[in-house]
C-alpha cells in the first residue's frame, strides 16, 4: 500500500462508535448566481434516490439531508450573490436572524439540533458552490493544529479524487482566512465536534482540464451533474474504507457514469501532481 493511502486508511478508521447512524449534510446555491451548484446538487439527489446499487447500499446505511437552495429569494430575482435584503448570507452563519436571514436561521438550527441528537453521528456537512476564475471542481478545508485531524479531513476529497476526473485534490486547499469568517465551513467546522468534516465543495463556473489534454473542456449541465453523482457515491468508498459499511456485493460503475476518459494524466492548471499521486492510489481501494 502506498504511503498516501496507508495514511488515509489510519486516519477514516478513527471514527465515531458504529452504533450512530452516519448523517451527511449537504446546502447549495446560498450564492444565487452559482447555477453550477444547483446542478451538482441535482446529480447527488437523482443519484441517491436511483435504484442504482451503490445508492441503496448508502441509503441504508447512511441518512442524507440535503437543501438545495439556502438563497431562494436571491435566486428569484436573479441575485448574483445577496438575499432579497441585501445580505451575503454565507457570512452570516455566526448569528443568523430568524427574519432577515431566515433559511439560514431555520438551518442552523437544524444542523445543531441534530449535532446534539445521540441517535445520529453528523459526520459531513459540505456547502456547493461555483468559482468565477479557478478550473475543475476542488474543495475548501478548514485548519487545525491537530494534524492527525488534518490528514483525516483530507480523506474525502482524496477519494473524490480518484472518482472524479473533472475534480482536483492539487486545487484544494484549507485555511483560515479571515475573509471566509461566518461561512458555513468554517463556522460549522468550529461547531461540530472533531469527529466530523466540513467542506466547501466548488466548481469551475466555465471549464475543466480534460486527461491528457492542454485545452479545457467547457462543463455543461450534464458534466456537473455528474460530478454530483461521483460527490455521492464516494461516501460509500469513505464508510467502506472506515469499515462503516461491510456490504460486499460487486458493484459496478459504469464509465458513463463519470466525465473524462480513463487516460487520466491531468494537468498543472486544472489537475496537478498532486492529483497523479492520488490516481497512482487507486488500484489500492477498499
Ligand atoms: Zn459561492
Amino acid at each position: 500500500m502506498c504511503r498516501t493511502l496507508q495514511c488515509v486508511t489510519l486516519a477514516a478508521r478513527h471514527l465515531s462508535p458504529e452504533r450512530e447512524k452516519k448523517l451527511v449534510f449537504l446546502t447549495a446555491r446560498v450564492h444565487p448566481g452559482e447555477s453550477p451548484a444547483s446542478f451538482i446538487c441535482q446529480g447527488v439527489i437523482d443519484f441517491l434516490v436511483s435504484s442504482h446499487p451503490v445508492a441503496q447500499i448508502l441509503r441504508d446505511h447512511v441518512i442524507f439531508k440535503i437543501v438545495p437552495m439556502l438563497n431562494p429569494d436571491g435566486v428569484y430575482l436573479g441575485n448574483y450573490r445577496c438575499s432579497l435584503m441585501g445580505f451575503d448570507l454565507n457570512r452570516h452563519w455566526q448569528d443568523p436572524s430568524p427574519w432577515a436571514q431566515p433559511t439560514l436561521h431555520a438551518v442552523k438550527q437544524l444542523i445543531v439540533q441534530m449535532n446534539q441528537d445521540p441517535r445520529v453521528s453528523l459526520e459531513f456537512y459540505i456547502d456547493v458552490h461555483a468559482h468565477s476564475t479557478m478550473l475543475n471542481g476542488f474543495m475548501y478545508g478548514n485548519v487545525f493544529e491537530d494534524e492527525e485531524r488534518v490528514q483525516r479531513q483530507a480523506v474525502f476529497p482524496r477519494l473524490l479524487c480518484q472518482n472524479a476526473p473533472d475534480f482536483s485534490f492539487s486545487n484544494t486547499s484549507f485555511n483560515r482566512d479571515m475573509v471566509k469568517a461566518g461561512t458555513g465551513r468554517r463556522f460549522l467546522g468550529g461547531l461540530l465536534d472533531d469527529t466530523s468534516y466540513c467542506y466547501t465543495l466548488e466548481v469551475s463556473f466555465y471549464s475543466y482540464m480534460a486527461a491528457g489534454s492542454t485545452a479545457p473542456v467547457p462543463y455543461t449541465e450534464e458534466t456537473y451533474t455528474k460530478l454530483g453523482r461521483n460527490v455521492a457515491r464516494t461516501f460509500l468508498d469513505y464508510y467502506k474504507l472506515n469499515n462503516h459499511i461491510k456490504d460486499n456485493r460487486p458493484i459496478h460503475i459504469h464509465s458513463s457514469e463519470v466525465t473524462g476518459d480513463s487516460d487520466r494524466k491531468g494537468n498543472g492548471v486544472g489537475r496537478g501532481a498532486g492529483d497523479r499521486e492520488t490516481e497512482r492510489s487507486r488500484d489500492v481501494r477498499p
